[in-house]
């Protein structure tokens, strides 16, 4: 089964029910009567950040160097030219490292050079891919104290479109999530995991006012409705890779790994009803606590 698929080409009414329903607010956010029951976290710790700040106002550059983790997920069976479209905040740099392929080879077959702008949505010719690998930026903050999960409620998506579908709605800075694993539409791979500007600036979430959650919390959204259906089987792979990656780096226990509607105070059936929250908790805390 091949991880990624190669420059697919969907219906054009298709992307735009897609594009319609998300846009709509069927997403994360939507609201329902949902109690949650309670769960064992930290003490939140006073919050005295101010609110968000316009675009135009946020800084671009991130809190100091990251560290970069890489972890190879499928091999194309030798050389091969695949499409990648480029998704928000996205760099050659990171695309080269996805496929294993010099950046200078990138900007010979586009005809670009280093100086140029990537467009958001711009199809890119990726000659002599290898390999395909998650790329995950890691940075020094003491902000993240739990992890939050999410689904998007929508069959279909990935970072463009719900980066745009966010900025419909109002959010300060369009994709409000952290990370989103998409499900294999919309030309992105089944479990590839995309990194949100978000995360590469560092700035809050716009994903669970809740209990202050934005200011303390590492969003994660996976693309699929769970009260219809259950995570891929890859998209719960790289979940686990993701979590692993984030509780070991800023030493979030697993009961700080939450639903959506696992938040004091959130009114939402996020992240579905058959997403699988005690498991991840289980198998996570069974990893950590292994290694003592
Ligand atoms: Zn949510």
């Amino acid at each position: 089964m091949r991880f990624f698929r190669q420059n697919i080409r969907l219906p054009k009414t298709a992307v735009l029910l897609v594009l319609a329903a998300v846009i709509a607010g069927i997403g994360c956010g939507s609201r329902s009567s949902y109690v949650s029951s309670p769960v064992a976290v930290r003490v939140p710790t006073p919050d005295t950040r101010v609110a968000a700040p316009p675009d135009s106002a946020c800084p671009p550059v991130p809190i100091g160097p990251p560290e970069v983790v890489e972890k190879s997920v499928a091999s194309l069976g030798g050389p091969k030219t695949v499409i990648h479209e480029v998704g928000p905040l996205e760099t050659i740099w990171r695309i080269s490292r996805m496929y294993d392929v010099r950046p200078q080879a990138i900007y010979t077959a586009n005809g670009i050079g280093s100086k140029d702008v990537l467009r958001i949505g711009q199809k890119l010719v990726i000659p002599h891919a290898r390999k395909l690998r998650y790329v995950i930026n890691l940075y020094h903050n003491s902000q993240w104290h739990y992890i939050i999960l999410h689904h998007t409620a929508t069959d279909m998506g990935n970072a463009k479109t719900i980066n745009l579908a966010h900025g419909a709605r109002g959010f300060w800075n369009g994709l409000g999530y952290h990370f989103l694993i998409d499900n294999g539409t919309l030309g992105k791979g089944d479990g590839q995991i995309e990194m949100s500007p978000r995360w590469i600036r560092q700035q809050e979430g716009a994903h669970c006012k809740a209990d202050g959650m934005n200011d303390k919390s590492i969003g994660i959204a996976l693309v699929g409705n769970f009260n219809n259906e259950s995570p891929t089987p890859n998209q719960m792979q790289s979940l686990m890779f993701l979590l692993r990656i984030l509780c070991n780096y800023y030493h979030i226990p697993s009961p700080c790994i939450m639903g959506h509607r696992e938040v004091p105070g959130a009114a939402t059936e996020c992240p579905g009803s058959r997403f699988p929250l005690a498991e991840i908790r289980r198998s996570l805390s069974q990893t950590f606590s292994s290694r003592k």
